[in-house]
């Protein structure tokens, strides 16, 4: 019989610790539970469960030996890295091994004739910044959570961020990768080629996969040249529609522009309180759109003018050096981190046409306010993708009410129930709103051809297996 958690028996817990721990050694399998807690619960700590052990292998070997030894005691096994990720992805549903792979924290090589990087998959994106900018390049990806999410992670959400605008998610990074299957056995495609289209795309497949495909140990990522310069302005709107208006112009006019964040006033608000931060600008205003341009020559004057000669802006500050910057910055990506200091967020990251981004902004607070009046709803994100996350405060970390109706409100108005953070747990039963049944029955089939048995991060993304699953 399956569980609704998708494995069908339960593994000899003690006999696979032993021989894990054979494999790894003693201090790299956890089994007390103080020292596996961490990495039972999310960044949010919305999601716990209690894994059955934890294990860190140092090798891209010693991970395909741990996923042979689990498949041979049909022990389930959820992959974790920075254990960034917002939607219950990385944490065990209960009794499950926990596989971390932030120990797998190599690089290996910048090639800058080909300009990639090759990396493990535990090493940070803030390790990988560093080792690019010591060759004069740049990557890509950039988010608030840089000192700790991992490449595994980013590739296994298929991360975005603000500069997706510019550079595109972690895909468009993406060159290669080498991953395990659930058996054992390895994928890998590390070449350094730029163009490959030998078959199916193999390593895109696993991008967003949420370790329920594969365990990625190492990826060839494309790395890009720094830009010599960089300006950050926060800019007022009275009205969405009038910053949607000015992301576009900003778009067409501004070659250089990296990225183009939003921030509501209610959120901007929390994290000058909680940082004891000046508020930007005299008086409050509806919402604020932080501009970044990144640039091989000076366009700030071009940026000035830009806002300068834009409808609907009702103040704005620039800032060029990079303690300025950093400042702006900050009132934008510090608003998960003080919302989750007043308590357990909901955190819905959904995308809308851009058309639609208005609407779904004035009706989410009532949405709310209907189904739970003590709660409040925090909307912020990366406005030229119209990737909003929801944020809500104030409900019972169990209570799916708001969550059910603010995806439903997203499908309706034609937008995406997962933009970036990917689905997780969190929103696994509501997949079906923005995808086909087709759609959902051809990811069951690949599913059922790369993990046969659902070992890979039970219960994530897709569910459990449906009843007629081969078993
Ligand atoms: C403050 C803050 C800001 C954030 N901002 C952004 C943002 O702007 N854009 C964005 O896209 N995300 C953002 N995130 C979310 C998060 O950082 C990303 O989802 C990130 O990619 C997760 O990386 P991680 O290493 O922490 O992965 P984890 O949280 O450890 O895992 C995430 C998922 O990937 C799987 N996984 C992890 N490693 C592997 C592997 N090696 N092989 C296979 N599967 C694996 C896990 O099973 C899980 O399903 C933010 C998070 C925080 C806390």
């Amino acid at each position: 019989m399956r569980s609704s958690r998708g494995w069908t028996r339960s593994p000899d817990v003690p006999a696979l610790t032993r021989a894990l721990a054979e494999l790894v050694g003693d201090r790299q399998v956890l089994a007390d539970p103080q020292l596996k807690a961490g990495y039972e619960v999310d960044w949010t700590r919305r999601f716990r469960g209690e894994a059955a052990l934890v294990v860190r292998p140092g090798t891209p070997d010693e991970v395909v030996e741990v996923l042979r030894r689990c498949a041979q005691a049909g022990a389930p096994v959820v992959p974790q890295g920075g254990n960034t990720g917002l939607v219950g992805g990385a944490v065990p549903l209960g009794g499950e091994v926990l596989l971390s792979l932030a120990r797998l924290t190599e690089i290996e090589e910048v090639d800058t004739t080909a300009g990639h990087v090759v990396a493990g998959a535990g090493v940070t994106l803030a390790a990988l910044h560093a080792a690019a900018r010591e060759h004069g390049l740049a990557f890509g990806v950039d988010l608030a959570a840089r000192e700790q999410a991992t490449v595994g992670g980013l590739i296994a959400t298929n991360a975005g961020g603000p500069r997706v605008l510019r550079h595109g998610s972690m895909a468009a990074q993406l060159v290669g990768l080498e991953a395990v299957l659930a058996d054992g056995a390895v994928l890998r495609r590390m070449g350094a080629v730029e163009k490959d289209q030998a078959g199916y795309d193999l390593p895109r497949l696993l991008c967003g996969s949420e370790g329920t495909l594969a365990v990625i140990t190492r990826a060839r990522l494309r790395l890009i040249a720094a830009p010599k310069r960089r300006a950050a302005a926060l800019v007022a709107f009275d009205a969405v529609e009038q910053a949607v208006a000015a992301a576009a112009r900003w778009r067409r006019e501004l070659p250089g522009v990296e990225a183009l964040d939003v921030v509501f006033d209610n959120g901007l608000a929390r994290v000058c309180a909680q940082r004891r931060l000046a508020r930007p600008f005299e008086a409050p205003h509806p919402l604020y759109v932080l501009v970044e341009i990144a640039a091989q020559d000076d366009e700030l004057l071009a940026l000035a003018a830009a806002i300068d000669g834009t409808a609907g802006v009702r103040d704005a500050t620039i800032a060029e050096d990079t303690a300025g910057r950093e400042r702006l910055w900050l009132l934008r990506e510090g608003v998960p981190e003080a919302l989750g200091a007043a308590g357990i967020v909901h955190k819905l990251d959904v995308a809308l046409p851009p058309a639609a981004l208005a609407d779904f902004a004035a009706r989410v607070p009532e949405c709310v306010r209907a189904l739970a009046p003590d709660a409040e709803a925090f909307l912020l994100g990366h406005l030229a993708e119209g990737n909003l996350h929801v944020n809500v405060l104030g409900l019972n970390p169990g209570d799916e009410r708001v969550d059910e109706a603010v995806l439903a409100l997203v499908a309706e108005l034609g937008g995406s129930i997962g933009a970036e953070h990917g689905i997780g747990q969190a929103k696994a039963r509501f997949l079906a709103l923005t995808r086909s049944p087709e759609d959902v029955a051809t990811m069951h089939a690949v599913k059922h051809a790369l993990d046969p048995d659902w070992r890979l991060n039970p219960g994530k993304l897709l569910g459990p297996p449906p009843d007629d699953a081969p078993a």
